[in-house]
């Protein structure tokens, strides 16, 4: 049995003047399954309130906050009341948010990094599973339709065992103190009560470590890093330089900075393999890079018919013939395709297609928390060397 209606979204976070919250509305609804109802949009009730009017939405249904808009959502019939709620708040709001949505029956779209800590993340972990909600965590660029291609790649054997991974994510928009001029992106995610135990690392670099192991299905396992604050008077990390252990005996680097000067969002990969090596750029998203041992460097181009022939996934998150570029917002979008059909299975009790199951998740979340208490750990350290805990 289908459904035969929108999904009802909610969202947390999102405000007037927020940046990723509008992201998140402009990409779940890019495919017209998901319909935005209302939502508890900022930490000041009165801006929330002010969204009604700027999103055109039901007034009644701007909230002031999570706790009433849990409370008043609950007493909506079933297909009238929110499906799912996403979160887009600072950091140290995704658990208690995330946790009251989930046990009061909500499914649960979250940004990252999912929580502040790993015992919070385990505590998520077991409530989405006793819950049986969905969860998706927004790694977007899972979303891109050629990582999708690079993962199937690894998975196929075409560039062999994986030696080596070199993954980077320098920005440079933190290079002078921002924060100090009220900037409202800059302020929270330098603060470590609102946003966790490192800066750069838990911004851009979980988003680094997430894509390492989606393309290459692999672990890290051990961390060997120098967190730098080079901004005077900066209380957490603005710089992150780390050699990395995955599992099967792959190694690689990692490196992420807010203090580039000049840099964008400059995410990129190179995996190497055995016989065969692949390299992805993120603000070049719609090419990726095939390098076999014995031959010519290939370009893949995304909206080829060759690349839906060669991976169902990349094929399923592609919108455009090739040379109309998609990017950050389709990937966003790919993103919640995927966690709303799988939301629909669930509403509807039919078992989910694996291809439907391909958006990051709770156990992400994990892994991502693993990896900054790994990161921090590592970078206090005399011995540098740290594993990341069972
Ligand atoms: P922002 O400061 O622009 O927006 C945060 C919004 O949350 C504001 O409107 C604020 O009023 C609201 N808010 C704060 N506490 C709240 C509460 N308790 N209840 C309701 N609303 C509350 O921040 P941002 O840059 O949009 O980042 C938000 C989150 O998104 C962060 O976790 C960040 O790491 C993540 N993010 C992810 C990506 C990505 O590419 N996936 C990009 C940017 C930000």
């Amino acid at each position: 049995m289908s459904l035969d209606r929108t999904l009802k979204m909610g969202m947390v976070g999102g405000g007037p003047e927020a940046f990723i919250g509008e992201v998140h509305r402009k990409a779940a609804r890019m495919d017209g399954g998901i319909e935005l109802v209302g939502g508890a949009f900022d930490i000041n009730p009165r801006k929330s309130k002010q969204m009604a009017k700027i999103l055109c939405l039901d007034r009644k249904r701007c909230y002031g906050n999570y706790e009433e808009m849990i409370e008043k959502e609950l007493k909506l019939p079933e297909g009238e009341r929110m499906d799912f709620v996403t979160i887009c708040t600072p950091n140290n709001w995704h658990f208690p948010i995330a946790k009251a949505c989930l046990e009061a029956g909500f499914h649960v779209m979250c940004e990252k990094p999912m929580t502040l800590t790993v015992k919070e993340a385990r505590e998520l972990v077991a409530i989405v599973k006793k819950t049986r909600r969905v969860f998706g965590l927004m790694h977007n660029y899972t979303g891109y339709p050629m990582v999708k291609l690079a993962r199937d790649m690894v998975k196929n054997g075409d560039i062999g065992k994986v030696r080596k991974i070199v993954v980077q994510y320098p920005q440079g928009w933190l290079a002078t103190a921002l924060e100090k001029t009220g900037q409202q992106q800059a302020s929270w995610r330098t603060d470590p009560k609102q946003s966790g135990a490192s800066g750069c690392g838990g911004d851009i670099g979980t988003h680094a470590e997430n894509l390492a192991e989606y393309i290459t299905g692999l672990k890290m396992t051990d961390l060997c890093a120098e967190l730098t604050s080079f901004v005077k008077g900066r209380k957490l990390d603005d710089d992150v330089n780390c050699l990395v252990k995955y599992n099967k005996g792959a190694k690689g680097v990692l490196h992420a900075s807010q203090i580039s000067v000049g840099e964008e969002n400059n995410l990129a990969i190179w995996v190497y393999g055995e016989t065969g090596g692949l390299e992805w750029h993120q603000e070049h998203p719609n090419y990726l890079y095939v390098k076999p041992l014995d031959g010519a460097t290939q370009v893949w181009k995304r909206g080829n018919e060759y690349v839906g022939k060669y991976s169902d996934a990349a094929g399923r998150a592609t919108r455009l013939p090739s040379g109309h570029p998609e990017a950050f917002l389709e990937a966003f979008a790919n993103n919640y395709v995927n966690f709303a059909d799988t939301v629909r299975a669930r509403i509807t009790r039919v078992k989910p297609d694996p291809l439907m199951l391909d958006f990051p998740d709770v156990n992400d979340g994990l892994r991502g928390m693993l990896f900054l208490e790994t990161l921090v750990a590592s970078g206090k350290s005399k011995q540098k060397w740290t594993k990341f805990k069972k």
